[in-house]
């Protein structure tokens, strides 16, 4: 790998040297001037500094010296967010495949029952950063703390969950270890060089991008909750738990938590066993009570397509797809939904899918395991009634 080296001791005008780079990629560093992520390796400032920036190659890789999937378990009030398990799961298949090993780190208060937890999940190691000054999340203190894991471990791929929280902390924590960052991942994967295959819709979700981060490490990818499988717990617990020292450094932090209070509990659709989606062949609002009554029959969450959102007809936590919710359920069933790469993406995990739509060429029938070709105004009051009398499902 090659890269710029800005060459302090003969820089004398840092506003001249920093002039020369087109994107702003020269900025005041520690000692002098150094070269931020805004570079884009035209080489403007090789040519024309007169020898005060050179590339150069780098006789050792980028992957030396790092090694490990890490995986953030986090945590809230001490429990753990079962996304952590999911991604442990992952770690564990993409480290046997390319001989690492598997680590967990939790920052919070109280984390003696969840270290206890990721022991049953595979982590050969789970490092703790347990402190009052964790007790509440502050992305500073949390950035800080697994700065000071990521650079004392050196793992070679950090994984995070695209909570709220780690949408919040994955950046941060990217930025001050100048590395690279792909959210929302879909699928990963690891060759067996430990190099990481991320892969995530892109383009409005159009295609699917596959993403690699040769010249950096570590590599790092936040993956939503329920995208992968949660792995088996084992019975017998593995892996050694150590309590990292916290120092003031950690917990100095430029926000006060004046008082957290429980949010009030809301659906949550990637909880749901059963889901019944309702997409634009639904033709009002009051029709929506077809679609509620099968629900209901089903014990089931009602759920929409975006269209449907957006006309207001449901709450928004309620959408499915890849500006909604991924959900998992052991059961879906869509009615008058057409199945669009974008919906699609938030929902083709789940156990079982029923497809209701008019149109026999609809691209929901490409992944459901049931198909029905038929008027859904028809089909869903004929269904409803069957499972009510016990007849279906
Ligand atoms: C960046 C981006 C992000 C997006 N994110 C999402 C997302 O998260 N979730 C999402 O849902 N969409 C999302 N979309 C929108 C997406 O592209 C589709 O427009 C949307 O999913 C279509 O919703 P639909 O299937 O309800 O409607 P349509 O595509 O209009 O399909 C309606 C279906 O109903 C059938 N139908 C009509 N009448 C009947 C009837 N009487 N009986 C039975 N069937 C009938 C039709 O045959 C048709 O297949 C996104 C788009 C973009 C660009």
């Amino acid at each position: 790998m090659a890269r710029l080296i800005v060459h302090k001791e003969l820089v004398d005008d840092f506003g001249k040297l920093a002039a020369l780079c087109p994107f702003g990629a020269i900025v005041p560093g520690h000692e002098g001037a150094e070269i931020d992520g805004r570079c884009r390796m035209c080489l403007v400032c090789v040519r024309r500094s007169e020898g005060r920036v050179t590339l150069e190659e780098d006789a050792k890789g980028p992957a030396e010296g790092w090694d490990g999937i890490a995986v953030f378990a986090e945590t809230e009030g001490g429990r753990l967010h079962p996304v952590g398990l999911e991604l442990l799961g992952k770690a564990g298949l993409m480290a046997a495949r390319s001989g690492q090993k598997v680590l967990a780190v939790a920052v919070g208060h109280g984390l003696d029952g969840a270290a206890d937890e990721l022991r049953h999940y595979g982590a050969g190691r789970v490092v703790l950063y347990d402190d009052a000054a964790f007790a509440h999340y502050r992305v500073d203190t949390y950035t800080a703390a697994l700065h000071d894991f990521v650079m004392a471990e050196r793992p070679g791929t950090v994984l995070i969950g695209a909570t709220t929280l780690g949408r919040s902390l994955a950046p941060r924590l990217a930025a001050r270890l100048r590395t690279g960052l792909t959210a929302d991942c879909t699928v990963l994967d690891m060759e067996e060089d430990g190099s990481l295959i991320q892969t995530r819709p892109a383009f409005g979700g159009n295609i699917m991008a596959t993403i690699k981060t040769p010249a950096h490490r570590p590599q790092m990818a936040t993956v939503r909750y329920k995208v992968m499988d949660m792995p088996e717990r084992s019975k017998e617990a593995s892996g050694l738990v150590v309590r990292a020292a916290v120092t003031d450094g950690m917990r100095r932090s430029g926000i006060e938590v004046l008082e957290a209070r429980p949010k009030e509990k809301v659906v949550d659709l990637t909880e749901a066993d059963a889901i019944v989606v309702a997409g634009r062949g639904i033709k009002s609002q009051a029709d929506m009570a077809i679609v509620g009554r099968l629900a209901d029959a089903l014990h089931a969450q009602v759920a929409a397509t975006r269209p449907l959102i957006e006309a207001g007809w449901q709450d928004p936590r309620r959408q499915i797809g890849l500006s909604g919710r991924t959900v998992k359920p052991r059961l879906i069933v869509t009615c008058g939904v057409s199945g669009s790469v974008q919906f699609a993406a938030g929902m083709r995990g789940s156990g079982r899918i029923v497809a209701i739509n008019s149109d026999a060429d609809a691209s929901i029938f490409d992944i459901s395991h049931i198909g029905i070709v038929g008027d859904l105004y028809e089909v869903v009051p004929r269904l409803t009634r069957m499972i009510e009398d016990g007849r279906a499902i």
